[in-house]
């Protein structure tokens, strides 16, 4: 399907009859490649009655195919003045609401309190304004919601990280916590030529499916994050001087809780898996607990 709203010349005579320019800050480069935006919105693999969650709608490229392909979609916009023309662009069209907000301050229990009884059918598509990328993926991925999936499209190079395997140089705490919540899934890449105004950095489209079942059993959260945290703030540094700066704590004490991991007193963070971090963490609980 294609969209008609990723014309370049459809797209200014609209800005133009509703006198919109782009803003900077919020993050707007509106794609202008029909197969793309097809490809975005079609990737959440919709069954036709689906609920799509999307953020950041802007002059309604994907949101058009998205009121295709879900049953009823949500679009959250934080500019007022998109939301103008989109209202007017989609006056005929009775399965989208427009709900002007930062998505970043949306209660999505609330947003979503009607579909939560199936999250399975509730999906997250977005071509995400660049500068809240890392804490809107966490916002869905924290707030417990087991979505069919969220599909977003974001800079490449954190892309790469989000899909960085361990022991490469993209593996960061980011990746850990996006893993620690749901499998990755690296789509495709996506030019920056194909958005107006284009942007300085390439982008890539991922998926991420929630986990239904804990990827590992840890003793405690807070300090499975706060340990991960720690140890990849410094990157140049050890695991072990990472940790004793991180929890204030002696390099002697670090490395037992080391010894007790099982992880070598020269590791890296980068170096570690999921479940290595994750001994690691209990023995940092256990250290504070006994
Ligand atoms: N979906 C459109 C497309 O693909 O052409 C526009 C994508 S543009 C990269 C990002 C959109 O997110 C803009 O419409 C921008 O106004 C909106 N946006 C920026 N910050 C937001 C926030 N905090 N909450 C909701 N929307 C936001």
């Amino acid at each position: 399907m294609a969209s008609t709203l990723t014309n370049p010349a459809a797209i200014k005579q609209i800005m133009n009859k509703y006198d919109f320019y782009f803003k900077k800050d919020l993050g707007q480069n509106f794609l202008i490649d029909g197969n793309i935006a097809d490809k975005i919105a079609s990737a959440p693999l919709f069954t036709g009655d689906e609920i799509a969650v999307e953020v950041g709608p802007g002059i309604g490229a994907l949101t058009e195919l998205l009121c295709e392909y879900a049953k009823e979609v949500i679009a959250v916009e934080i500019d007022p003045f998109a939301l103008n023309m989109l209202r007017d662009l989609f006056a005929t069209t009775d399965n989208i609401s427009f709900v002007h907000s930062d998505i970043l301050k949306v209660d999505l229990k609330e947003l979503l309190s009607e579909y939560l009884d199936e999250p399975e059918k509730i999906s997250v598509v977005s071509n995400l304004p660049y500068y809240i990328t890392s804490p809107v993926i966490l916002k869905f991925l924290e707030s417990g919601i087991k979505f069919k999936n969220i599909t977003v499209m974001l800079q490449k190079e954190v892309a790469k990280r989000l899909a960085a395997k361990v022991g490469t140089k993209d593996y960061s705490s980011f990746t850990i916590a996006v893993h620690y919540y749901a499998e990755v899934e690296y789509l495709f890449d996506v030019s920056r030529n194909v958005f107006m105004p284009a942007p300085n950095v390439d982008s890539a489209v991922i998926r991420m499916v929630p986990r239904k079942t804990p990827i590992i059993d840890i003793k405690d959260e807070e300090t499975f994050f706060k340990t991960v945290r720690a140890g990849f703030a410094m990157r140049r540094k050890t695991l072990l001087n990472c940790l004793s700066t991180g929890f204030s704590l002696s390099k002697d004490d670090v490395k037992i809780i080391m010894a007790n991991a099982g992880i070598a007193e020269n590791a890296r963070a980068e170096s570690l898996t999921m479940e290595e971090l994750g001994k690691l963490s209990d023995c940092v609980y256990d250290h504070f607990h006994k």
